[in-house]
């Protein structure tokens, strides 16, 4: 992966005081190979290390004292530079609705970001509308009603039977889009979101549609998603779309699966546009501004995680992960016990959520780990031992009263004596799902 090859190129320098030329070449090498296998579309790459060259060869390097930790710095400034520098976000509109307009492939996550968009803008005290414009696939009116409903804000579309119906032929993408904000204006909503079709492949006419609906309503933002797997192709589809459409910010979607991070990189650095937001999932929540600085960093610190993970091996405790392997092998029942001496192992890991955090698809259960707090495990350790031995090991006898009994001694309220056995019964799931994957004994104590 990148950060592997990056790492090891950047372990090279690591002990050097002073780097000649030929050094200098050598990294720059490693890291044009690293970007290139990552994906990376080869004209970004050739910008991006001609410009970490020149800098790497510059005074700010020979004069630093450590002239490899410099060149990583550089590394990472000029990634978050292409990355959109800081974080942008959402231009809202000064008078009326903000009009934002979504664009790009069939398939990529428009429709899904729609609901995530605008549920998260609902969140804020926002009252999004979505308008469906998209009407070239048959169900795509009523998937963007369900992602509606699911976030709780109105669509309007050309159909009956919706929140608002249309008064526009059904067959127009354009009509439909400026009536919906029109509608919107009316309704005082002041967010329209504008979903709108696409094709498998660039094709003119879409991109005509695409245009002619941005010229209908004039958004404040128009945002180009992009499926982060998309690879090599990303840069073509970004420059289609950037002359069709000219869009004003991106949206990566996908980046929970394992998409090598190149098309981030390709598209801002070939469009020039941002990416202000990640999606990372099919649920509505899955959804995150885009922070190019710890992208950035991402990328690059994911060198560390080979250190973490020999630090987390050498404070796991073998001996409990043999005892619990065995049980796998048995098929014997994850118990509150087991669930107790596994949060201890991740506290005997210490940097594990650290660890975590830079693991790649770690996107995903980044909300949770950045909410992991090691004192939880206290408060779980309390709760378990004031539970009497019977009810550690079947858990479902756990009634109101011995409820409220735990809580009581171990001094918590009731809701988080649930809320551990609630998160017990999760880990309880997951570890027979590892069991019959044979995976390793995890870390299922997350709180969620
Ligand atoms: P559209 O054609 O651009 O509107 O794309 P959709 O929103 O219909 O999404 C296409 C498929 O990708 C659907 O199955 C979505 O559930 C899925 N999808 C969308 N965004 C994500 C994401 O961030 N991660 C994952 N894993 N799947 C996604
Ligand atoms: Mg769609």
């Amino acid at each position: 992966s990148l950060s592997d090859r990056l790492t090891a190129t950047f372990k090279n320098l690591r002990g050097k005081g002073r780097l000649t030329e030929a050094d200098v070449d050598a990294t720059v090498r490693e890291i044009r190979r690293a970007l290139l296998d990552a994906d990376v579309a080869v004209p970004v790459v050739r910008e991006f290390t001609a410009r970490i060259r020149e800098r790497a060869l510059g005074a700010e390097v020979s004069a630093a004292l450590n002239p490899s930790q410099q060149i990583v710095k550089i590394v990472n400034e000029e990634l978050q530079e292409i990355l959109g520098g800081e974080t942008r976000r959402i231009r809202l509109a000064k008078t009326g609705p903000t009009i934002i307009m979504l664009a790009g492939l069939q398939g990529a996550g428009k429709t899904t970001l729609a609901g995530k968009l605008a549920k998260w803008l609902k969140a804020q005290g926002h009252s999004p509308v979505l308008v469906a414009a998209d009407l070239q696939r048959p169900n795509a009116v009523t998937q963007l009603q369900i992602v509606g409903e699911r976030a709780g804000v109105p669509v309007f579309a050309p159909h009956p039977g919706t929140t608002s119906d249309l008064d526009v032929p059904t067959g127009d993408p354009v009509a439909v889009a400026r009536s919906g904000v029109d509608e919107a204006r009316q309704k005082l909503h002041d967010v329209v979101i504008v979903d709108t079709a696409g094709r498998l492949g660039v094709d003119a006419e879409m991109m005509d549609q695409a245009r002619r609906i941005r010229q209908a309503i004039i958004p404040n933002e128009v945002l180009f998603v992009i499926d982060s797997m998309i690879g090599q192709d990303a840069v073509n589809t970004a420059v289609a779309f950037d002359e069709g459409v000219n869009f004003t910010g991106v949206v990566l979607s996908k980046l929970d699966g394992d998409a090598r991070g190149g098309a981030a990189l390709s598209v801002a650095s070939v469009t020039g546009k941002p990416v202000m937001f990640a999606s990372t999932g099919e649920g509505l929540d899955d959804f995150e501004l885009f922070h190019p600085d710890r992208m950035a960093s991402r990328i690059l610190d994911m060198g560390d995680v080979l250190t973490l993970i020999e630090q987390a091996e050498k404070n796991w405790d073998k001996d409990e992960a043999a005892r619990m392997a065995k049980k796998f092998a048995d098929q014997e029942d994850f118990t509150l016990d087991d669930f107790l001496a596994q949060m201890q192992q991740i506290r005997n890991m210490g940097s594990m959520k650290k660890m975590l955090m830079m693991m790649p698809g770690a996107q995903n259960i980044r909300q949770q780990l950045e909410q992991f707090d090691e004192r939880e495990i206290d408060r779980v350790e309390a709760i378990v031992r004031s539970m009497t031995p019977h009810e550690r090991l079947a858990p479902k006898i756990i009634n109101g009263s011995r409820r409220a009994r735990i809580a009581r001694g171990s001094g918590v309220h009731v809701s988080e004596v649930n809320g551990l056995l609630e998160r017990f019964a999760q880990a309880q799931k997951m570890m027979k799902k590892l069991a019959q994957g044979g995976g390793m004994p995890g870390m299922p104590g997350m709180p969620g």
